[in-house]
């Protein structure tokens, strides 16, 4: 006989994790839930390669309402996540994003701007004027408008939070196994069991995808529900700067680049236009020509005092990109009355997996969203074909 747990989740990073601990403490939920997870060290998990930023300038509202919730959470997380004596830090700093644009980003910008206010954010809009005074390291000249998180954004240490959802899931008897979720069997449009890679079997009441970039568009097959989930390279490269930028935020520049302070001193990032099916990346070496031709002569460009810094440690990792419109895929599987997908964050999953946590949680254990609709992220819109555009992505 197969052994049988209440909920199988497929991926044990900060997606898995933050569901696995939700459901183990919503009051409703009493049963077994097994973590399964091809690698606990999570070498290139997306959750130990990322950026680890948060932040509100969203153009979807359920966007800024999830990372409103993140905040809050992050902000406390050393009180939800404490194991015993044991209080989780994620050095959570709120130094802001700022978006730069010129006159013809203006109407976008002022547009994201109504309903990142409508939702609470703290987010202000500046002038050039502004840009200087608040900035005046800064190369405004071609700059009419920025668009800065006063607070409520900034980054923090994602591998932590993983480790800290994790942590607080295995204390609450949440299992985890080494293993990879490679069939899910299907009667009458319910999960019944897992397979793993080693040929084992598992029996589960319900079965969740969680299985990022470099899993959860296979498992989704195998599950009937083919999705345009592609992994996608980005690479972060730390510099050192001598002069000392006061109140640097996290910048997104008119090119593309961002950057944003990192101990004593400095990552960058870029997202090429890479928007097709064409190129799931499978490989993690560090694209050093991008830093030379893309990255760093944008860097001097908008700040003379990066003209001459030295490159340091860089890094690469996958973005699990949702092609149809760069939104999280969260919720029910279509046809299926208990298999569950949370995948396709396209860059973002990082700051929003508390409130997924949450939600699912309370989708599998009351059929219903009780605390944040996330209705707007259905994976049913990769059916009927409608997207829920995400302007801003980074
Ligand atoms: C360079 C970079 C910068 C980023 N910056 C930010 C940021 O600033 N802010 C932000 O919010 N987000 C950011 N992200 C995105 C964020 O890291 C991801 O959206 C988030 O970590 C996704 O978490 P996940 O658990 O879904 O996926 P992952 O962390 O990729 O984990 C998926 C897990 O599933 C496992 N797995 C795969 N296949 C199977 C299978 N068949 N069965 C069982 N398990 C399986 C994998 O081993 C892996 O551990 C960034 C990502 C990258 C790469």
């Amino acid at each position: 006989m197969a052994e049988n747990f209440d909920v199988v989740i497929a991926g044990g990073a900060v997606i898995g994790s933050s569901i696995a601990w939700h459901l183990a403490a919503h009051p409703a939920f009493s049963g077994r839930i097994l973590v399964v997870e091809p690698d606990m060290t999570y070498q290139r998990s997306a959750s130990a390669l990322s950026a680890g930023s948060i932040r509100q300038q969203f153009s979807q509202p359920v966007n800024v309402a999830i990372s409103l919730y993140g905040i809050g959470f992050l902000r406390a997380i050393g009180d939800i996540l404490a194991v015993e004596s044991d209080r989780p830090s994620v050095s959570l700093h709120e130094g802001g994003y700022l978006y730069l644009g010129a006159e013809a980003h203006r109407e976008g910008f002022e547009a994201n701007n109504a309903i990142q206010r409508q939702m609470g954010a703290d987010i202000a809009l500046l002038d050039a004027a502004g840009l200087k005074q608040t900035f005046p390291w800064l190369e405004t000249s071609d700059l009419a408008i920025g668009s800065y998180g006063v607070s409520g954004e900034g980054w923090f240490d994602g591998y932590g939070l993983m480790q800290a959802f994790r942590a607080k899931a295995r204390s609450l008897g949440v299992e985890y196994r080494l293993g990879r979720v490679t069939g899910v069997e299907i009667a009458s449009a319910r999960a019944s069991a897992v397979t793993l890679e080693d040929g084992s079997r598992i029996g589960c009441g319900a079965v969740v995808n969680a299985a990022g970039a470099s899993g959860a568009r296979a498992l989704s097959a195998a599950m009937g529900f083919p999705v345009p989930v592609y992994a996608k390279k980005r690479c972060v490269f730390g510099f050192a700067c001598k002069e000392q930028l006061p109140r640097h935020p996290l910048i997104i520049d008119r090119s593309g680049v961002w950057w944003r302070p990192e101990g004593e001193g400095y990552i960058a990032g870029y997202s090429p236009d890479d928007l097709d099916e064409s190129d799931h990346a499978t490989d993690f070496e560090v694209d050093w020509a991008l830093f030379e031709t893309v990255i760093w002569p944008a860097l001097a460009a908008r700040i003379p005092a990066f003209e001459a810094i030295r490159p340091g440690r860089a890094w690469a990792g996958h973005y699990d990109m949702n092609l149809l419109d760069h939104n999280a895929l969260v919720g029910r599987v279509p046809g299926l009355s208990n298999g569950f997908i949370a995948c396709g964050f396209s860059g973002h999953g990082l700051q929003q997996s508390p409130a997924v946590g949450r939600g699912l949680a309370e989708l599998v254990t009351e059929g219903r969203y009780t605390s944040l609709d996330l209705a707007d992220l259905s994976p049913e819109r990769v059916l009927t074909g409608r997207p829920l555009l995400e302007r801003n992505v980074i």
